[in-house]
């Protein structure tokens, strides 16, 4: 029954599709939908996979040996708390898998990540979605909402499509209310965007909490998204039962070599802030420029509203070449989020989007 409640992942839209619905040349068009980091892969990263490209024939490390023992190293964790998976929602798929049946209450914030209502239902436990503040998170009406069936609890930060983050004395005052029955998962998918030191590291409060997992992944800041390589980081025990109800090999070679190798690209990391920094100052410039107003963001996208319904403008924009992303569907109707681009590519979008709106 839950899953055939549950309304699937809708991704952005394929630059191919749209090329060939609109008859338009695939290197006309400017994707701003996924959250992506428009740099491209580190050359470090694309060379790590030429050179793992020979040995296809074996299966991967299993184990992720040395992308773990790098991670550990990195985050100053034991190499046993880590979880890797396929993408991060490999992570949020695990853990909910593992832990929550379908007696169990998953609590999760209105307008927060698509994923966590669909791990949700597709284990039958049921979805409680508690109203946002401000757009963002919460956590004293989410701690409220702890029943003696909540097994789980769903926190982004920063979020998305909305970029509210969660900042540290209220984060910590939420964790000490917490039972430790209910596991936190603590998605940073964002987390390397950060640059200020009002959001807390989910990493500085592991020792503290058995109940917390916090996952990160390579999809985002890293440029990895296509390679598909995220992970999670617990309490041993937690990731004992993660490991245990994960797909052997459920993170490939390739995606082990890129992964490693982009970690160690420190400058790739710190251009790609630089270049997230900027965009996001000409993004809210533009707006600004607009009339319009925006969620602030500590991620590396901005929901823009309107201040109308969103989709036709999705669609006008569409035919200019340009995907964004609508946001109706988490309960966001009159938002279009975009995600930070190179300069042109923010430029590019702006542009269009003032043409489409005088056009009404
Ligand atoms: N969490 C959040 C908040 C996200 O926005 C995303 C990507 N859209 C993910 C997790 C999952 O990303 P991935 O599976 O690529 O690591």
């Amino acid at each position: 029954p839950g899953v055939q409640k549950l309304s699937p992942y809708v991704p952005g839209k394929p630059v191919e599709e749209l090329a060939r619905e609109f008859g338009l040349q695939a290197q006309d068009i400017v994707k701003l939908a996924s959250n992506e980091n428009p740099m491209g892969p580190s050359p470090a990263v694309k060379a790590a996979i030429a050179a793992a490209l020979p040995e296809l024939t074996r299966y991967p490390d299993g184990n992720g040996f040395a992308l773990k023992q790098a991670l550990a190293e990195r985050l100053g964790v034991a190499t046993d708390s880590i979880t890797l998976g396929n993408g991060s929602n490999d992570i949020l798929e695990l853990v909910t898998r593992a832990f929550v049946g379908p007696e169990h209450e998953v609590i999760f914030s209105d307008h927060a990540f698509a994923v966590y209502p669909i791990v949700t239902q597709a284990v039958g436990a049921k979805a409680v979605s508690v109203p946002a503040k401000n757009w963002g998170h919460d956590l004293v009406a989410m701690a409220a909402a702890i029943t003696e069936s909540t097994r789980l609890i769903f926190i982004a930060n920063p979020n998305n499509p909305t970029g509210t983050w969660i900042e540290r004395a209220e984060l910590e005052a939420f964790l000490a209310k917490v039972p430790e029955r209910v596991i936190v998962v603590l998605d940073e998918a964002y987390t390397e965007y950060v640059e200020t030191d009002d959001v807390p590291n989910g990493m500085d409060y592991l020792a503290q909490y058995p109940n917390l997992l916090v996952s990160r992944t390579f999809s985002k800041a890293y440029g990895l998204a296509a390679i598909r390589v995220g992970y999670g980081v617990s309490c041993a025990a937690i990731a004992d039962a993660l490991n245990r109800v994960r797909q052997p090999f459920n993170v490939n070679a390739l995606a082990l070599a890129a992964a490693l190798a982009a970690l160690q690209d420190e400058a790739y990391l710190i251009e790609s802030r630089r270049l997230n920094r900027a965009g996001m100052q000409q993004l809210e410039d533009g707006c600004a420029a607009q009339g319009l107003s925006w969620i602030p963001s500590r991620g590396n996208f901005l929901a823009i509203d309107l201040g109308r319904e969103a989709a036709p403008i999705f669609q006008a924009l569409l035919r200019e070449g340009v995907i964004v992303r609508p946001v109706a569907n988490y309960g966001m109707p009159n938002h279009l989020r975009v995600t930070v681009g190179l300069p042109e590519e923010n430029q590019r979008f702006l542009d269009a989007l003032k043409r489409v709106m005088l056009r009404g």
